[in-house]
């Protein structure tokens, strides 16, 4: 359970200006140094801005708002904006009501183990409201998104029938459908020491494939009008799937290649249909 909520105007702020229903000159405000600073990594938020700034929505970064009013906003840099609405999406707040008179232990969320178990024994929380470890760094933190909050509803079905792995730990992952992009980023897609990216930009197309590998394991990707099955790639990063040599052939054909090889992987498995060993 969780309430979406703005968190004050502190990330991002979207003031509208302009005369007209019709005509409206929108500003996004966002205190990072780039934009969907979770989503993806900087040189490609750079290439987007550009892209989102010649449709004519004007961009500022590193910079939020200090003071709103009716018709006007100052940002903290000094700069004076005007308004005729003011959009706040500045993420969400997990709401902690339900546990307030309890002795269940919360930090940003309700704390849970590999079972999804609060400390008090037989009462779970699961989705929005928990908080569990990162799969890659081990840190508590919340995981927003469908995905992760199904994943960990059949966590505790599984434990409560007494069957079932524990809960690995908790992996982003984000689409994005904007101005004709389609965007899907999953996992790590900042490397590490020790990692191996591999990229294809088709710059004309507005198109953007990467992914970050450790040796043969893939760790995140990030595409950008690119064809793929955002599940497959989830699972290939959660199940640490030994990619054996074909990591330059799942980055040329993501779709298909990855396709392939999940038929080959994961046996239980939901595509009945046997697809051909792509030819590359
Ligand atoms: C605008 C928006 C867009 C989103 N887009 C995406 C997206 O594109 N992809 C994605 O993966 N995720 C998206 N999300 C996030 C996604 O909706 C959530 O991660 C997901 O719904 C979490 O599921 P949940 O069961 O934890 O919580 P919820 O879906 O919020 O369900 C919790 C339920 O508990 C109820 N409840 C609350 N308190 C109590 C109480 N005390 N007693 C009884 N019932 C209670 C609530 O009314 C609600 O029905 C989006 C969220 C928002 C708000």
């Amino acid at each position: 359970m969780s309430k979406h909520e703005g968190c004050g105007y502190k990330q991002r702020f979207i003031p509208i200006r302009g005369n007209t229903v019709e005509k409206k000159q929108v500003q996004v405000i966002e205190w990072r140094e780039q934009i969907l600073p979770g989503l993806i990594h900087p040189e490609l938020a750079a290439l987007l801005k550009d892209l989102f700034e010649k449709k004519g929505i004007r961009i500022a970064l590193g910079v939020s708002l200090a003071e709103l009013g009716e018709k006007e906003g100052r940002l903290s840099n000094g700069e004076k904006i005007g308004m005729d609405l003011a959009i706040a999406a500045v993420g969400i707040r997990t709401n902690l009501e339900v546990v307030k008179e309890t002795s269940i232990a919360v930090r940003e969320g309700i704390l849970v183990n590999e079972r999804m178990e609060t400390n008090l024994p037989g009462i779970h929380a699961c989705g929005d409201v928990a908080e569990y470890r990162d799969f890659f760094t081990g840190e508590s933190r919340l995981n927003p998104n469908l995905v992760s909050a199904a994943e960990q509803g059949r966590c505790v079905a599984e434990h409560l029938l007494g069957k079932g792995n524990p809960h690995p730990g908790l992996i982003s992952i984000n689409t994005f459908h904007s101005f004709g992009l389609n965007l899907l980023s999953a996992g790590r897609f900042m490397p590490e020491p020790g990692d191996r990216v591999l990229e294809e930009k088709d710059q004309g197309e507005m198109a953007y494939k990467r992914m970050v590998f450790k040796d043969d394991k893939l760790k995140g990707v990030v595409f950008l009008n690119a064809s793929a099955d955002g599940g497959i790639y989830y699972r290939l990063v959660r199940e640490r799937v030994p990619l054996g040599g074909l990591e330059e052939k799942l980055l040329k054909d993501p779709f298909l290649r990855g396709k392939w090889i999940a038929e080959k992987t994961f046996k239980d498995k939901n595509s009945k249909s046997e697809s051909r060993n792509p030819k590359q």
